[in-house]
């Protein structure tokens, strides 16, 4: 199968490729905002037309003519950068903007330099060697890692050593990797290259053991029925506690002086640090789901996860830290692309199936609804007395089974919940990383 994955690694940048990225990123960022003023401009425009129909939004595509257009005489600077990054900008624009018309983020807003210096994406002939890439315009550059990047298409692992293994038994295929785009980044001091790398892997061999219901944890980070827990990452709780600290300091500080800005840095470094653990966690626990990398057990055929909605989670389900700050949307992005990948298959729960609330064993609901601080269940009618997060993952796990057994042979009851088990695919979610 083709897949498209994502690699993200340092940059080692000179003064002059430092600079370089900089007037990008500041390029994209003015790109971005001018493109969304002149949205704005429009939706207004349509708002107070007789015929809203004949007042046009402008596109990513429009908009770049425009900016060519006004490139020599209004924004001739614009030519010392490359002119992927204004055109990407344009992209990003029209994609932010669907979200916002689906529902899936807030209105777009104008990119401030003091919140960040952003990130710019270049497209076109991309190389790497072993401890560099090569970019558009911006040139040869160092990396930090060595051997990260892959330089050939067999990107099944990203493991070095197996790699090695694989290309001992030719299994290697070593055309140069096909790099479809860059994205260079800037986060706490440290710049970053994320690509994308097109790739054909061989199709997984279906995954043949136990299905497996995946509760998100408040103990844990997340549970899986057969017992397994993944538990937080241990680094976490201290370095929290730092940031705490830190960020306290830091609003101490007078305002324009130079401790404050010494303080600035400091409280973004702990938030990148912090950041880092949560994802990696996350990245983990995925894997550990997905690919089982208990050497006792085999791949699980089905994964079966609640449906959480943001809102209702935020009300009443306090997730473990580390997916909470990362989102439920990236632990959902990951599972669907990491399953593709592993041969598992995935399913949702229906929103209103009460795994918490119902009993493993008897599959009964209980009178008084459990209260949330509990942490062991107790079944008032079966005597079942078992780990609340376990008893949610059990549950989600007899969700499936008694999806795939006879339906009419299920309760009344239990029925349409079974009924509404969806397959997840992964036609939405192109990016991985
Ligand atoms: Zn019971």
């Amino acid at each position: 199968m083709e897949i498209i994955r994502g690699y993200k690694t340092e940059l080692d940048l000179n003064h002059k490729q430092r600079t370089a990225c900089l007037q990008h990123a500041g390029s994209a960022r003015f790109t971005y905002n001018w493109g969304l003023a002149r949205k704005q401009a429009a939706y207004a425009a349509r708002k107070v037309a007789a015929d809203p129909t004949s007042v046009k939004i402008p596109t990513a595509i429009d908009l770049h003519k425009e900016l060519n257009a006004l490139k020599p005489t209004e924004f001739p600077w614009m030519y010392e950068s490359s002119k992927c990054a204004p055109q990407e900008a344009l992209r990003d624009l029209d994609t932010a903007f669907s979200n916002f018309f689906a529902k899936r983020a807030k209105y777009p807003k104008f990119k401030k330099r003091s919140k960040g210096i952003g990130s710019f994406t270049l497209t076109g002939a991309i190389h790497v060697g072993p401890d560099w890439i090569q970019l558009p315009v911006i040139g040869k550059v160092r990396l930090f890692e060595h051997g990260y990047l892959p330089q050939d298409t067999d990107l099944h692992t990203t493991d070095r050593k197996t790699r090695k293994k694989w290309k001992k038994k030719g299994r290697v295929v070593t055309e140069p990797a096909h790099y479809l785009s860059a994205t260079v980044s800037e986060r706490a001091g440290h710049w970053f290259v994320s690509v994308q790398v097109k790739a054909i892997v061989p199709d997984p061999e279906p995954a043949t053991g136990n299905p497996s219901g995946v509760d998100l944890g408040i103990k844990t980070l997340a549970v899986c029925s057969d017992g397994q827990e993944i538990p937080n990452p241990k680094a976490l709780r201290g370095n929290l506690d730092k940031l705490k600290r830190t960020s306290r300091h830091h609003s101490k500080k007078k305002k324009g002086s130079n401790n404050r800005k010494k303080s600035k840095q400091q409280v973004a470094r702990l938030h990148y640090r912090v950041g880092c653990i949560r994802e990696n966690a996350l990245h983990q626990a995925t894997a550990t789901i997905t690919a089982k990398a208990k050497p006792s057990s085999k791949r699980p055929q089905a994964i079966i996860l609640e449906d959480l909605n943001v809102a209702g989670m935020l009300k009443n389900h306090k997730l473990a830290q580390a997916i909470a700050d990362v989102g439920l949307g990236e632990f959902r992005r990951q599972m669907t692309y990491k399953s593709h990948w592993y041969g598992n298959r995935l399913y949702l729960a229906p929103r209103f199936f009460p795994s918490t609330q119902l009993c493993s064993q008897c599959h009964r609901l209980p009178s008084v609804p459990l209260d949330l601080s509990v942490r062991t269940y107790c079944c008032e009618h079966c005597g079942l007395v078992l780990d609340r997060d376990l008893n949610a993952a059990r549950n989600l796990l007899w969700l499936y089974t008694a999806s795939s057994a006879e339906i009419d042979a299920l309760g009344e009851n239990v029925r349409p919940m079974v009924l509404a088990l969806a397959a997840v695919s992964l036609k939405k979610e192109p990016n991985t990383e």
